[in-house]
């Protein structure tokens, strides 16, 4: 069980901004102060969990405890069947080079990968976004969300960040980067935690 959210103030355990507006906007109808993690001078801490529970906890624990308030942090990422999960919770540190993220090489890597399988398509997958609220007496509440589709290769859509032209979400005929970014908002792994985590945290009566 989720308990309703009462505080005045949030903490989003992220130095992400464009991830920080995004909840801000989110919980602008709730009357809730929502501060970023650059803000409060807070450290980035290893990820060091092999789901994406563990490290949404690891980040929204450290950031109750070092601060006092009420943290949430997500960890999100594509999982591939064929690829017996991965990347997973290392979706990010596939894209790593010396010289910051390329989620071109990125993609390229997982196609390579689902080739040397030799897998027959479809090749399933699955974009998930799990949501930890942390409070400082140490408990906390878990939204996870999920969506289902495909890996799909050549790439294909210039919208999005990340794998989005390689994911077909599931009853789709295109890929997360051929969608308007408004539909993509409204279907996506992220929306679904999202919209778990305000139900269960922020609804009301008139709702
Ligand atoms: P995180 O910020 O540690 O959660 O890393 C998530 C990784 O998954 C990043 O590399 C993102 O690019 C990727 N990712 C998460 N959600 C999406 C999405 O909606 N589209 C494309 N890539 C995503």
């Amino acid at each position: 069980m989720s308990r309703i959210f009462s505080d005045k103030k949030l903490l989003v355990a992220t130095h992400n901004a464009g991830k920080l507006e995004e909840i801000t906007e989110l919980l602008a109808p709730y009357g809730v102060e929502v501060v970023g993690a650059k803000e409060m001078n807070l450290p980035e801490p290893a990820e060091t969990g092999t789901t994406f529970v563990e490290n949404a906890r690891i980040k929204a624990h450290a950031a109750a405890k070092a601060t006092g308030l009420p943290a949430l942090a997500d960890d999100s990422g594509i999982s591939v069947d064929a690829l017996d999960g991965a990347p997973g919770v290392y979706t990010a540190d596939w894209a790593e080079t010396p010289n910051g993220r390329d989620f071109v090489m990125a993609m390229g890597k997982t196609h390579d990968a689902l080739l040397k399988t030799g897998s027959a398509q479809p090749w399933t997958a699955r974009f998930n976004c799990t949501l930890v609220l942390a409070w400082p007496d140490g408990t906390d509440a878990v939204f996870p969300g999920v969506m289902e589709g495909q890996v799909v290769w050549p790439m294909r859509g210039d919208n999005g960040h990340g794998y989005d032209p390689i994911f077909q979400p599931e009853g789709h005929e295109i890929t997360f980067a051929e969608m308007a970014s408004d539909e993509k908002n409204r279907i996506s792994h992220r929306a679904d935690a999202f919209a778990k985590f305000v139900q269960g945290c922020f609804a009301r009566d008139d709702a």
